[in-house]
């Protein structure tokens, strides 16, 4: 049997991550979920709560707190299912909803840590209950794709009673090879991302890449920015060649608790990156062929004054929401041309 505790084990010690993982939470409920809007209308995003990611090893990371170290079998995640859907809150937006966003802090497609049966309930339920469903997101790390479960699962989302794409977020997060792989520590080389997306063009399946702006120390603001621009026109390149729509999440670093970036935070080496920079960075999309989403929410994983969101910036916080909403790049031209 493997040892998939020990392996969330040795990667969080090798990237010197100390912090704890939640095992006081109701199994019987998601981790997270919340609303977001989105250009594709009415977004739900849920976290379930699972066994935590078995790479654990990216620096500034620390979404598996939020998770167990332990396994959480198909039963309470069935559960946690069946809580979601009758959440009041759910119920009442339901038919609004156009894309559901399925993440456990993980990869949804790694059946070590999210049972297959409840994705296949997960599925049945999201068909029965978001009747206008237009995409479904799974986050995953990309060696866990497996061609033929995705097309099973292309087939159940094809009886819903609307079209619904399947979308295969991964973690890109760092254009810079050097900096991705060997300092932030990835895993992923552009070779096998690249064979990731030739995978989904033989499918019909689109991409989303999350990206991180400024992730790691010893970067300066302008750094921060020019490796998104390049992240940007790389991906940009790709979509056109593989004929693969991917859309890209732009995340802010904020300063996660219990990795080594909040130590480097701490002694003042460290500083999250600002809106104006992330704006500017966005701006580079216009005209590429690539939707930008800014992801402007830290999920309460922050150390206090950790956040990209600083005292003074909620107008500004606003116009990033609404250029979600929109992708008018004119709001983007708004924030950087009002902070020169
Ligand atoms: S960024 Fe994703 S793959 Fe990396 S440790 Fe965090 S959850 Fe795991």
């Amino acid at each position: 049997m493997k040892d998939i505790a020990g392996q969330i084990e040795s990667g969080t010690a090798a990237s010197g991550k100390t912090y704890a993982f939640n095992e006081e939470h109701d199994p019987t409920r998601p981790a997270q979920m919340w609303f977001q809007e989105s250009d594709e209308g009415l977004v739900l995003f849920v976290v379930f709560y699972t066994q935590a990611c078995r790479w654990s090893k990216c620096l500034g990371c620390n979404l598996p707190s939020k998770c167990s170290r332990f396994h959480v079998g198909y039963k309470p995640l069935i559960a946690q299912v069946d809580t979601l859907f009758a959440m009041p809150e759910v119920e009442e937006k339901r038919l609004s909803i156009r894309k559901v966003i399925v993440s456990n802090n993980g990869s949804v497609l790694d059946q070590e840590t999210f049972s297959s049966t409840a994705l296949l309930y997960l599925m049945a339920k999201l068909n029965l209950t978001i009747p206008n469903l237009k995409t479904l997101t799974m986050e995953t790390r990309p060696e866990y794709v497996d061609l033929p479960e995705l097309e099973f699962l292309k087939r159940a989302l094809e009886e819903g009673d609307t079209p619904t794409t399947l979308e295969l977020a991964i973690g890109f997060e760092v254009f810079d090879d050097h900096i991705r792989n060997n300092i932030f520590k990835k895993g992923l080389s552009l070779e096998t991302f690249e064979q990731f997306i030739a995978d989904l063009a033989r499918y019909g399946y689109t991409a989303k890449c999350y990206l991180m702006q400024k992730p790691v120390p010893g970067m300066t603001d302008l750094d921060g920015v020019r490796d998104v621009e390049q992240a940007i026109d790389y991906l940009s390149r790709i979509a056109k060649e593989y004929r693969v729509r991917i859309g890209i999440h732009l995340n802010p670093t904020f300063v996660a608790h219990g990795t080594p970036l909040a130590e480097r935070f701490a002694a003042g080496e460290y500083a999250p990156p600002v809106l104006r920079d992330v704006a500017r960075a966005a701006l580079h999309a216009r005209g590429k062929g690539v939707p930008v989403f800014l992801g402007l929410y830290d999920e309460g994983l922050a150390v206090p004054g950790g956040s990209f969101i600083r005292a003074g910036d909620e107008p500004t916080v606003e116009d990033l929401e609404r250029f979600n909403r929109t992708q008018d790049f004119g709001l983007l031209e708004r924030v950087v041309g009002e902070h020169p």
